[in-house]
């Protein structure tokens, strides 16, 4: 028997060139095994390099540096043991399902009946029987995404490779594809070996893999790793389930640790040249007034929001860390406090928070000091878009830098720092109402 891992990446590196010369750092010090039996998940946010490490794995990317290695064997262009689940299938409409799954096998060269033998199996392993025929406009999501399983596993795989393949689909749909996975996997059904699942969802992660390694961003990297020795199936609602996605968020929330500057990064500083979340005013308000009010009182437990408000983490950390870039919350431990001037904002009448609002603005994101100093400098109060575009893409791309001004002038809107007006794209001072 081989005893070689199935995967191995020893620090792996990716980085990309940006347009001034610079290199953008996606991925760093990434180590990562995948033995037989196991299902390892790569949880994170969004743009934690997830993906990226999926394409090099999958051999559709090279490395800046490090190893990647397939059965022991360095990973140079797509391996036909790896196969790949995407998000959503790009499926050809002309052709029938039996068709769609058939075309994993047409680069292999197979004979016709063999073709047909594994194909027909895949359809009929993955729960679309009776449906070989129809066509993908025929099907609902979830059924078009079990072609997408079928024609990864037509090619018989060792690993298979899933890039949040549950996350398109309606929460009921996902989860019986969930639990059909698990039931073919754990019967041994699956032509596969190994899979890697990436994944956003906590609870996914928590649910379907053995070993969860938790991703950072800026750059990529892994913070920590989880095992699960949970027994399947696993249920949501058993306390040891819920202790370990108490400690998933603890570690998504916990501070870079390091020496001196460790206090300093309770509240992480920012440049001007910081890119910013789109958070809506309205978001911010609306956590902090649920966090100050009963049962929470001024801290809550981020896990119990999320469920609460039933936000996914991509959408509930971009809200919680902009509340703590603006001094109104802390997020540490898994929980999300409210500072004094974060309780005094949610207990106070719009007005009164328009104005803390402004002064937390102007003081702790220093693009919005910037444009309104601009702006309180000159004359005629008012100073072009274009300005402030030149000055972040030292920092950013072009794409960025027009949604970094968007999400501060969002902010500056709601509180009335400044104004922006579309027509002939102009900062100004005149409030809009
Ligand atoms: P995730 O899957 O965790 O959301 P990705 O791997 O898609 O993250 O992206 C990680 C980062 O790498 C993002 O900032 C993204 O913009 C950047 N990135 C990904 N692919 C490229 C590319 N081909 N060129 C430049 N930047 C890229
Ligand atoms: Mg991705």
């Amino acid at each position: 028997m081989n005893t070689s891992p199935l995967l191995q990446c020893n620090d792996v590196r990716k980085a990309f060139p940006k347009p001034d010369g610079a290199e953008l750092l996606v991925l760093e010090g990434m180590n990562l095994e995948l033995r037989e039996g196991q299902i390892v998940g790569l949880l994170g946010r969004s743009g934690s390099g997830k993906s990226t490490l999926l394409r090099l794995i999958a051999g559709l990317a090279e490395p800046t540096a490090g190893h990647l290695r397939y059965l022991g064997q360095p990973i140079c262009g797509p391996a036909p043991g790896i196969a790949m689940v995407f998000q959503s299938f790009a499926l050809f409409p002309w052709l029938t399902v039996f068709e769609n799954v058939a075309l994993g096998l047409e680069a292999q060269r197979m004979p016709r009946a063999d073709i047909r033998k594994r194909s027909l199996a895949a359809i009929d392993l993955i729960g679309l029987d009776g449906f070989e025929s129809a066509y993908p406009r025929e099907l609902s999501g979830g059924m078009r995404q079990r072609v997408g399983f079928a024609r990864a596993l037509v090619v018989h795989p060792n690993i298979l490779l899933m890039d949040e393949p549950f996350s398109a689909l309606d929460v009921l749909t996902a989860e019986t594809l969930r639990t059909d996975f698990l039931d073919l996997w754990g019967e041994g059904r699956m032509p596969i070996k190994g899979v890697i699942l990436v994944t956003h969802n906590i609870e996914e992660a928590v649910l379907m893999c053995d070993r969860i390694l938790v991703f950072g961003s800026n750059p990529g990297r892994i913070l920590s790793e989880i095992k699960v020795s949970l027994p399947q199936p696993r249920n949501r609602l058993e306390p040891n389930f819920r202790e370990l996605v108490e400690r998933i968020y603890v570690e998504m929330t916990a501070r870079p640790q390091g020496g001196a500057s460790a206090r300093q990064e309770r509240f992480p500083g920012l440049g001007i040249g910081s890119q910013l979340p789109q958070v809506s005013s309205n978001l911010l308000a609306g956590l902090m007034e649920t966090v100050a009010a009963a049962p929470f009182n001024g801290t809550a437990d981020l896990p119990k929001i999320a469920s609460d408000l039933q936000m996914e983490i991509d959408e509930l950390f971009p809200v919680a860390e902009t509340l703590q870039m603006l001094r109104f919350a802390e997020l540490e431990g898994g929980d999300l406090k409210l500072t004094e001037e974060g309780l005094a904002f949610a207990h106070a009448a719009l007005d009164e928070r328009k104005r803390i609002f402004s002064r937390h603005l102007l003081t702790y994101v220093p693009l919005a000091a910037h444009i309104r100093r601009v702006l309180d400098e000159r004359a005629s109060h008012s100073a072009r878009k274009s300005r402030f575009i030149d000055e972040l893409e030292d920092f950013m791309s072009e794409e960025a830098a027009d949604q970094t001004l968007r999400a501060v002038l969002r902010w500056a809107r709601y509180a009335e720092a400044f104004a922006y007006d579309d027509e002939n794209a102009m900062f100004s001072l005149e409030n809009p109402t």
